[in-house]
C-alpha cells in the first residue's frame, strides 16, 4: 500500500519512517512511503504556501492553490488510486474501524496544514477531513504518523503475530484489550494473577475478558454505553 505526505516539514516524518515495524514494512515492501515538499507545488517565486487570512485575525493561513496542484499531481501519478485525507482539528473523528477500512485500499494521500490551518476551499478537493483527537497539535504531520501506523497495523503481514492483532484494544468491538503482565512474577509487592501462571487456558480466556471489561468500564464507560465521566466525553 502506498501512503503519499504532503507538508512543509518531511524532515519531521523521515525519522519516524525509518525505525521499528513501519521500516521493516518497507522493506519487505508492504508499504511505500513518499513524502513530498508541499512548497514544491508552491505558484510563488519565494515559494511561500501561506497568507493572511481574509477577514482579519492573527497567524497565517496555508494557501489553497500548494495543496490543490500537489493533490492534482500526485493522483496523476497513481492513476487515481488514492483516498485524499485533510488531518484537522475540525474533521471527523479517526477510529479504528477507519484502519480497517482504509488498509484494503490501494493508497493514502495525506496533507498536512500548519499554522492556522488550510484555506476551506481544499475540503472541495479531499475524500475526507480527519482529526485524530479533541485537542489542537501545531501540524497535521503528527497526525498522519498517527493515522499510517494504525492503517499500517491492519495490513496483513505488517504485524508479525495476526494474533496479536485481533486481541487489541478496540479491533473487534469497541473495547480495550486485557492488561498484560510480563516476568517477574512479583515486582515491588504486586504479583502476577494466579490464574495467568495456571497454564488452564479456558480460566486465562475468561479472566482476560472479565479485566478487559473492567478496565474499559473504569477507563473508557462511553464504548460500553455506561455514564461517561467528563474526562471522557468532552476532554
Ligand atoms: N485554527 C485551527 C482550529 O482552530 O481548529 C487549528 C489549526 S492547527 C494549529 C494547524 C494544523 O495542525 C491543522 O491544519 C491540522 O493539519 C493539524 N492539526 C491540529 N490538530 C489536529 C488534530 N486534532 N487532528 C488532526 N490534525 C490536526
Amino acid at each position: 500500500m502506498r501512503f503519499d505526505i504532503l507538508t512543509i516539514f518531511s524532515e519531521i516524518l523521515s525519522g519516524f519512517f525509518s525505525a521499528g515495524i513501519l521500516a521493516q514494512a518497507q522493506a519487505k515492501g508492504l508499504i511505500d512511503v513518499r513524502l513530498h515538499d508541499l512548497r514544491e507545488f508552491s505558484c510563488d517565486p519565494h515559494r511561500m504556501v501561506d497568507d493572511r487570512p481574509y477577514g482579519g485575525g492573527p497567524g497565517m493561513v496555508m494557501q489553497a492553490e500548494p495543496f490543490i496542484r500537489g493533490i492534482e499531481t500526485i493522483t496523476r501519478e497513481v492513476n487515481g488510486h488514492t483516498h485524499v485525507i485533510l488531518l484537522s482539528s475540525q474533521g471527523r473523528l479517526f477510529r479504528q474501524a477507519d484502519a480497517v477500512r482504509w488498509a484494503g485500499v490501494d493508497g493514502l494521500l495525506l496533507l498536512c496544514g500548519r499554522y492556522e490551518g488550510v484555506d476551506e476551499r481544499v475540503t472541495s478537493f479531499v475524500d475526507e477531513e480527519i482529526s485524530i483527537g479533541n485537542y489542537v497539535l501545531t501540524g497535521g504531520e503528527t497526525a498522519a504518523a498517527v493515522v499510517i501506523e494504525a492503517v499500517a497495523r491492519m495490513i496483513p503481514g505488517v504485524v508479525g503475530k495476526l494474533a496479536s492483532v485481533e486481541k487489541d484494544s478496540f479491533f473487534n468491538k469497541d473495547h480495550l484489550g486485557p492488561p498484560q503482565y510480563t516476568r517477574p512474577p512479583v515486582i515491588r509487592g504486586l504479583s502476577v494473577p494466579e490464574v495467568l501462571l495456571s497454564g488452564d487456558h479456558a480460566k486465562i480466556e475468561a479472566f482476560r475478558s472479565r479485566k478487559a471489561w473492567e478496565k474499559t468500564a473504569r477507563n473508557r464507560p462511553d464504548l460500553l454505553g455506561l455514564d461517561v465521566d467528563r474526562g471522557n466525553s468532552s476532554g
